[in-house]
């Protein structure tokens, strides 16, 4: 969500900004701005829209001249996106600009007092305040500006922050929103995520809460929250540049669908030793783990819906309670948890505000924690007890695809580790599921080898303006997601119901040539589900079918059909879920949609 940059070396720093704008973009932004400090004066550029709006009226940077600057593309929480409420946003007497991730909480009450002092508001955003309070401390000394500016703010904030008194310096200031310094020669950046910074270095420092650093091109100091000077460790990112390219695809999306059988192979493959799982890393021990006899799982978006998968897959093999939970709603409940419960937290990014919110919440009552997250020493990671990276490698596409399924990947081998080590499992079926597991990325290739089936059906429907998914059991979970995917990316109006409560009221919605996807993977459920799809079929829908291999008999009742590979039940959506979302990509691309960058939505949520 929006994303903050900043450089300061010898070059030019305005081109600079905006190709590390460019790698954002994925994040979600509405406007976007850049500001340069140079010869003792900032100048500024911001333009409404897509960021190449701004390289034309900068002329790629051209414009605007200067060694250090920041830069920023807002994802709008307070006041429309307009140019007056871009950001960089400037202090009264110009010396200062400022770019912010996150909100400012406490923002009316230091509006009011700073216009009391007689300062003049440009914006409707939460973010000028700083502006105005780094005039309103500026005594010269830049550090001790900062730190009483910083001490009078509430809420979420990564800042980067830069003044005319203090040329070719930078101030990147850290609070539950991502920030992370690159360290090159003679050159240091900050950003938002890494993907901005890989095409200069490979080096980076991954800011704390609390945390703020000083940049010069000679080099960073970093100080916790009293100002206290600290080293921090510089880590290495093992990205190759092409995993975060498109790498001759159409979209990013496309690609990120088409790397589910490698991102499978890094999610499980290291995990199972001698064909045992082996959780180790997790950080959680055995004993840790046989005290718990109820979990909550919470997440937001695509990773609540893993997490619903997770809930029936933990229920089916560990026989406990599971209550899945969306993190915005769980934070504001009082569920009962106790010592022996295991919050278990799900998100790709790993800096998801309200996930974070209830983790902290968790972790505040004393229960146990794990988190199952894409990128590694994300906020997410740091906070829960245990974690399990699941490895699926740079995800760029607003939509997620491969973060989803090695987000179940990895829950369902944690259910089957965990059903294993309380003895709730027998060898024979433990062996047939690590084999499964072991076959997931075969499968899935298996299954993207449907593409071009997928292809012609989406020409086929892609004109239905609202439609619904039905399933049973786990196919209910995986039309939660795939019913989002297509909303997300084509923002064609579908409903996922749970196929059995559709006769409870829904139906009513039913009408000749509604087009209803009907997913019949789970047998235990299928003779039900076919019955659901007689139901709207005798109202006149049309139904698309998708089921096991070997279940052809779905064939005479419904108008086409998707067969997917046989798998073990309860690994099926992991597999089912794939041509779904290739089916939301064709769609979103016979609407002409904006794949990659949906409208209204960002990749990583880091505002309640
Ligand atoms: N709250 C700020 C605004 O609305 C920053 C939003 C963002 O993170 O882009 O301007």
């Amino acid at each position: 969500m929006c994303g903050i940059v900043g450089f300061t070396g010898v070059e030019q720093a305005a081109p600079i900004l905006l190709r590390n704008l460019q790698k954002l973009e994925y994040r979600g932004y509405d406007s976007a701005g850049i500001a340069v400090e140079c010869d003792g004066k900032i100048v500024s550029a911001r333009a409404v829209g897509k960021l190449v709006n701004l390289i034309e009226q900068t002329e790629d940077g051209k414009t605007i001249t200067g060694t250090c600057g920041i830069g920023h593309t807002r994802w709008a929480t307070h006041g429309s996106p307009s140019e007056n409420n871009a950001h960089p946003h400037m202090s009264n007497n110009n010396k200062f600009a400022v770019v912010h991730n996150g909100i400012i909480e406490n923002y009316i009450a230091l509006r009011a007092e700073l216009t009391e002092l007689g300062y003049q508001f440009q914006s409707e955003t939460d973010t000028e305040v700083v502006a105005h309070l780094l005039e309103y401390y500026d005594n010269g000394d830049m550090k001790a500006t900062v730190m009483k500016t910083v001490s009078r703010l509430q809420g979420s904030y990564a800042l980067g922050i830069v003044c005319s008194d203090h040329p070719g310096e930078l101030y990147a200031v850290k609070n539950q929103s991502p920030l992370i310094l690159g360290v090159g020669i003679n050159e240091f950046f900050f950003s938002s995520d890494v993907t901005a910074l890989i095409t200069h270095t490979r080096n980076v420092i991954y800011l704390d809460d609390g945390e703020f650093a000083h940049i010069t091109k000679e080099g960073i100091q970093i100080y916790d929250e009293f100002g206290k000077e600290i080293q921090k460790k510089i880590s290495r990112i093992d990205w190759s540049l092409e995993d975060a390219e498109k790498g001759g695809y159409d979209h990013f999306m496309l690609k990120e669908i088409m790397e589910q059988p490698k991102a499978l192979k890094s999610a499980v493959e290291p995990r199972i030793i001698n064909n045992v799982i082996n959780l180790s890393e997790m950080g959680l021990s055995d004993d840790d783990l046989k005290k718990i006899d109820n979990i909550i799982i919470t997440a937001c978006g695509s990773a609540y819906h893993a997490g619903v998968v997770g809930g029936y897959v933990i229920e089916d093999l560990c026989h406990i309670p599971v209550r899945v939970e969306v993190a915005s709603e769980l934070r504001y409940r009082n569920p009962p948890m106790n010592e022996r419960s295991l919050l278990v937290v799900i998100s790709q990014s790993g800096e998801t505000a309200d996930t974070i919110a209830a983790l902290k919440l968790a972790k505040e009552s004393g229960i146990k924690t794990l988190a199952i997250v894409n990128v590694v020493d994300s906020t997410i990671s740091k906070l829960a007890d245990g974690v399990l990276y699941t490895n699926a490698g740079p995800e760029i596409a607003v939509a997620t695809t491969k973060g989803y399924t090695t987000q179940v990947a990895v829950i369902s081998l944690f259910a089957v580790y965990l059903s294993k080590l309380t003895g709730k499992i027998s060898d024979e079926y433990y062996s047939e599921l690590v084999a499964d597991i072991k076959s997931l990325p075969e499968r899935c290739q298996r299954v993207i080898d449907l593409n071009t089936k997928v292809e012609k059906l989406a020409k086929q429907y892609y004109n239905n303006q609202s439609l619904f998914f039905i399933g049973r059991n786990i196919d209910y979970a995986v039309s939660l997601e795939a019913s989002l995917k297509l909303k997300e990316i084509s923002y064609i109006h579908s409903e996922a119901y749970a196929a059995g409560e559709l006769k409870h009221g829904t139906i009513a919605l039913i009408e000749p040539n509604r087009l209803v996807i009907a997913l019949a993977c789970y047998e235990k459920t299928f003779d039900k589900t076919m019955s659901n799809i007689k139901e709207v079929k005798a109202r006149g829908a049309k139904v698309l079918g998708v089921a096991q291999e070997d279940n052809k008999r779905i064939i005479s009742e419904v108008d086409s059909t998707l067969f997917i590979p046989q798998i073990t039940p309860i690994l099926m959506p992991i597999i089912e879920t794939v041509p779904m979302q290739l089916f939301a990509y064709y769609v979103a691309r016979e609407n002409g949609c904006d794949i990659d960058k949906p409208k209204n939505l960002a990749k990583s949520v880091t505002v309640e």
